[in-house]
This record gives structure tokens, C-alpha cells and sequence, in this order.
């Protein structure tokens, strides 16, 4: 599955983040078979959805989706010098599928800053210079070769002039996803470029700014067009220690609705461009996750293999039609059912039963 790998400079709570994302062990509780690493953390994406739907079919469970995040220890500082430790980072920065920063907002005397002092906007840099540098080496490296097999084989033409221009994005200090609106990422996929890949901003803040909308749209925007959270990981750990009565009052005390873990998930989700549909019977109800864009059959595949080989076709109501109407029987009654074939992009809120042949 997809994963984002948290990165971030020391001290600033990447591992009482990691330890909240951990403790809070759904993959144990829900998949009792599911081998997991240890530096995975997985995380719900709460669905109100499902609830609904359980009712409506009289599931025995729940099983949301979820989201897994890599702890990817190291410095940062140097890392594109290749040094030891920093080639592991990026090593592992490369297997993820998009990256999680968190940053120090917070402000505590006790917590001693790496640099000295709390400044988000420099340590967003800090990390996304060494990003940059790491790319433009691998640029470096691969320029002379596509420059001269472009000349043979001309489907290469594309990729040398993409090539190029993220060169020259790099060059001027910017990560090639932050111009993701004007640059075509995928046009760079077969590089690995690791700037090109989604990020996602963890601020890891105190009540002072949790409630501070302005400070918050200032960072916002200094990151855009990368996702941000906003939470205080202490808090988050601490949560975990509460029922839900109080753990929703301690958070409404920092001036958060509900917990920072959850909206992270939903960040991340949003940043590896997932998307769930949902399926429901007597046994379970459950959210499944796909590709923004995929089509029937694949959305088959994630629940086997065998349901995308033996795709017939799908059954599907939307989730908003099917709670109107209360039940399966009186959606088919008001033809809100539809029978969708092997071209159907699936959109968010599908409740879906798969026709296949084994
Ligand atoms: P890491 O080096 O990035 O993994 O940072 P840690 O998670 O080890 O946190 C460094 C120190 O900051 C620890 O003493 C944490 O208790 C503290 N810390 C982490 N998050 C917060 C926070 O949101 N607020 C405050 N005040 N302290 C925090």
C-alpha cells in the first residue's frame, strides 16, 4: 500500500507524533494477521459513512480505510552530500510515495531548537534544500544520457525536454511539486525525482496557534500547494490515555474539533490522491481504497485479484441516494441503482456489489 514518510529536523516531535500514530495500533485491533513493521504507523480514516451503512444492512462491523506513515529517522542537514546516514534518509525518502514534514511550531523553552530558534519557514527550507540538491544531482547524472539517447530514439525527446525544464525549476530553489500546476509531474516519473513526489505539512503547534487563524493561513500559504495539519503531537499522545467524552473536551480546550490524527489521515489520504468506495453486507461495512481515477475492474482487484480478472460488471448506488432511500430495496425501487461496465471511473461515495465470473 501507499505510504508518506515523515521527515523533519530533530527535536521538533516527529517521534511523539510517530509514537501517537503507533500506539493508536488500528492494523492490531482490526487485521489481527496483518504483519506490521515497526516503522509503520497506520492511522483510521474515519468515515461517518460506514456507520450509516451498517445500519442500513445490519453489518456485524466496521472497517474504515486507513493510512500508513514511515518514520524515516536521520539528519538532514548534508544529506545530499551522501554522507553515511544521509544516503539512508534519502534512500528511504525514495520509497515513499509522497512526503510528510513536520515542522516546529510550538514554542517551549525546555525543547531545545537545532538551530537556536523556532522558525517554520527555515526549517521547511532546510529539509527542502536537501531535497532540491539530491535531485539536481540525479538530474546531473541523467541529462548526458537522455541527451544522447534522445537523438536515437525519439519518444525520449519528452522526457530530455521535462528533464530540463525541472532543471531549471530546482535551480531557482523550488520543489518541482510546488509547481505542480504549471509543471506536468508525471512528464519526470521514469527520474524518481524526489521533490516531484506529493508533500504534506505537519505543524506541530501549540494552543497558541492552533487558535491563531492568521498565523495559520500565513503557513498555509508558504506551503501551498501541499496539504497542512495543524496539531500539537503532545496532545495527540495524550489523547490516546482518554475515553472519547474526554479526549473530544481536551481538544475542544486547544480549539480543535476533533483530533489532529484524524486529520492527518484525511491529509494524507487527499495527498497520495486516494480516494475509497464502500461495500456492505450482514457481515461487515466497509470503506476500500483506490486510486483517484480508477476504473470498475481495478476497484474490483482491491478486494481480489479474481474480481478484476472475472469483472462482469458493477452494482452501484450512490452512498447520498442509498440513505435517502433507507434500504437496497427502495433505492432499486426509485432507480437510483445502476449498472455500471469495465470503463466506469468510480466515484467517491459508490456503494458498490461486484458481478464477476470465477
Ligand atoms: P523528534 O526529534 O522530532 O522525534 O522530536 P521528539 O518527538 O522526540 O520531541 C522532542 C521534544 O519535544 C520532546 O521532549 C517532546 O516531548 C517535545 N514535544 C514534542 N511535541 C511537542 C508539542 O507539541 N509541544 C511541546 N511543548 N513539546 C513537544
Amino acid at each position: 500500500s501507499l505510504t508518506l514518510g515523515i521527515v523533519g529536523l530533530p527535536n521538533v516531535g516527529k517521534s511523539t507524533l510517530f509514537n501517537a500514530l503507533t500506539r493508536n495500533d488500528v492494523l492490531a485491533a482490526n487485521y489481527p494477521f496483518a504483519t506490521i513493521e515497526p516503522n509503520v504507523g497506520v492511522v483510521e480514516l474515519p468515515d461517518a459513512r460506514l456507520k450509516r451503512l451498517a445500519e442500513i444492512f445490519g453489518s456485524e462491523r466496521i472497517l474504515p480505510a486507513t493510512v500508513s506513515f514511515v518514520d524515516i529517522a536521520g539528519i538532514v542537514k548534508g544529506a545530499s552530500e551522501g554522507e553515511g546516514m544521509g544516503n539512508q534518509f534519502l534512500a528511504n525518502i525514495r520509497e515513499a510515495d509522497a512526503i510528510c514534514q513536520v515542522v516546529r511550531v510550538f514554542d517551549d523553552g525546555d525543547v531545545v531548537h537545532v538551530d537556536g530558534r523556532v522558525d517554520p519557514f527555515a526549517d521547511i527550507e532546510v529539509i527542502e534544500t536537501e531535497l532540491i540538491l539530491a535531485d539536481m544531482q540525479t538530474l546531473e547524472k541523467a541529462l548526458p544520457r537522455l541527451e544522447k539517447d534522445s537523438r536515437k530514439n525519439k519518444d525520449l525527446v519528452e522526457t530530455l525536454e521535462a528533464a530540463k525544464k525541472a532543471q531549471e525549476i530546482l535551480d531557482s530553489g523550488k520543489t518541482l511539486f510546488s509547481q505542480k500546476d504549471s509543471f506536468d509531474l508525471s512528464s519526470v516519473r521514469e527520474l524518481h525525482l524526489m521533490t516531484a513526489k506529493p508533500f504534506l505539512y505537519v505543524f506541530n503547534s501549540d494552543e497558541g496557534v492552533l487558535t491563531d487563524d492568521a498565523k495559520k493561513a500565513e503557513l498555509r500559504a508558504a506551503i501551498a500547494p501541499a496539504d497542512a495539519v495543524f496539531l500539537d503531537a503532545k496532545v495527540e499522545s495524550e489523547l490516546l490515555e482518554l475515553d472519547e467524552e474526554d479526549a473530544l473536551e481536551l481538544l475542544d480546550s486547544i480549539g480543535q474539533d476533533e483530533p489532529g490524527l484524524t486529520s492527518l489521515a484525511r491529509a494524507g489520504f487527499h495527498t497520495l490522491g486516494l480516494q475509497t468506495y464502500l461495500t456492505a453486507g450482514p457481515k461487515e461495512a466497509r470503506a476500500w481504497t483506490i486510486r483517484q481515477g480508477d476504473t470498475a475492474p481495478k476497484a474490483a482487484g482491491v478486494i481480489h485479484t479474481d474480481f478484476e480478472k472475472g469483472f462482469i460488471k458493477a452494482e452501484i448506488v450512490s452512498f447520498a441516494d442509498l440513505d435517502e432511500a433507507g434500504s437496497m430495496a427502495a433505492a432499486k425501487a426509485a432507480g437510483k441503482v445502476r449498472m455500471e461496465g469495465k470503463d466506469y471511473i468510480m466515484q467517491d461515495g459508490d456503494v458498490v456489489e461486484f458481478r464477476f465470473n470465477v
